[in-house]
């Protein structure tokens, strides 16, 4: 069997195939074709992760570690030394979304996002790839992700809690947080739409009403859409293609950010993609290259 551990700084993902078929190990989803095992762990219960390939993955198993962590989740596992193989966390990440989008594709009879496309892996930090077959380039990547929604919320209004946060999101108004065109226009017209973000937080401080937890998450939440979708979007059109890919954890259960993403990346005249597996992008190509 195959195993790929993607331990990132947030999340542990792990996809596991075994030399038999899909197993009944509790795993989140399955990948047609092929039918790996996906979990996931907080990479800060590092232990969980341990306990579960210990009990779920036999020792003869080929495991293939990726992420910042892998390190240090390879030295907690040596029963595995001898079938562990290290995978550059950029190639796994461009096999697993290559993989996963032609998976995808071919289940929802839907064109595979065949050609040339930008990936943009949003996880705790942004990392923006272009891919074209074989070819895979880093292009860069930005401070600003997941764990920017986390941490950033966190500071303005105590909620750090990733569930509470994505669930919080939709319920609140950046208009209590944010300065739109229209208000710095007002009364006259803007010769841009009215709604778009100004200055992210920079809305005056109102006199009696103060922002709510709710306002503050769809408000970062709405500036890490902002951001990644114009630098995403942007590295399409320097590299020649408008087909934008957004992976990372961060998207998982998260319906502001996906709504927020497709709408800015259709906004700004690019496709947008989240292909469903996306986090487990890492764990998927580490599986396939180990
Ligand atoms: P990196 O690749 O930057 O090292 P990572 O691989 O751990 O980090 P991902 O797992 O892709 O990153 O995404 C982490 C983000 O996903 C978090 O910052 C948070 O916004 C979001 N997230 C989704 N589910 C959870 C969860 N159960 N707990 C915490 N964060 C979550
Ligand atoms: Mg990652």
């Amino acid at each position: 069997g195959y195993a790929g551990i993607d331990a990132g700084g947030t999340l542990v993902k792990i996809a596991y195939l075994s030399d038999g078929s899909a197993a009944d190990s509790g795993g989140e989803g399955l990948l047609s074709a092929s039918l790996p095992i996906l979990v996931k762990f907080p990479t800060e219960r590092i232990e969980a992760a341990v306990e579960w390939v210990r009990r779920q993955v036999p020792r003869d198993t080929v495991v293939g570690f990726t992420g910042g962590q892998a390190q240090r989740l390879r030295a907690l596992l040596p029963e595995y030394e001898a079938s562990a193989v290290d995978v550059p966390e950029f190639e796994a990440t461009a096999e697993g979304a290559v993989r996963i989008l032609k998976a995808e594709a071919e289940k929802e009879e839907a064109a595979a996002a065949s050609g040339r496309f930008v990936l943009v892996n949003v996880g705790t930090g942004t990392s923006l790839h272009v891919i074209e077959g074989g070819e895979r380039l880093r292009l860069g990547g930005i401070g600003l992700g997941g764990g920017t929604i986390v941490g950033l919320t966190g500071l303005l209004c105590g909620v750090r809690d990733y569930a509470e946060i994505a669930r919080l999101a939709p319920l609140g108004s950046r208009e209590a947080v944010d300065l739109t065109v229209g208000q710095i226009y007002a009364p006259a017209i803007p010769p841009i739409a009215g709604d778009l973000t100004a200055a992210n937080f920079a809305r005056p401080v109102p006199p009696a009403t103060g922002a709510e937890p709710q306002d503050y998450a769809a408000a970062v939440i709405g500036m890490v859409a902002e951001i990644v979708v114009t630098v995403g979007v942007q590295a399409a059109g320097l590299q020649k293609t408008n087909q934008v890919v957004y992976i990372g954890s961060s998207y998982q259960d998260n319906a502001l950010l996906r709504e927020l993403t497709l709408r800015f990346t259709e906004m700004l005249g690019a496709t947008a993609k989240i292909p469903k597996q996306g986090p487990y992008s890492g764990a998927i190509g580490a599986l396939h290259l180990a």
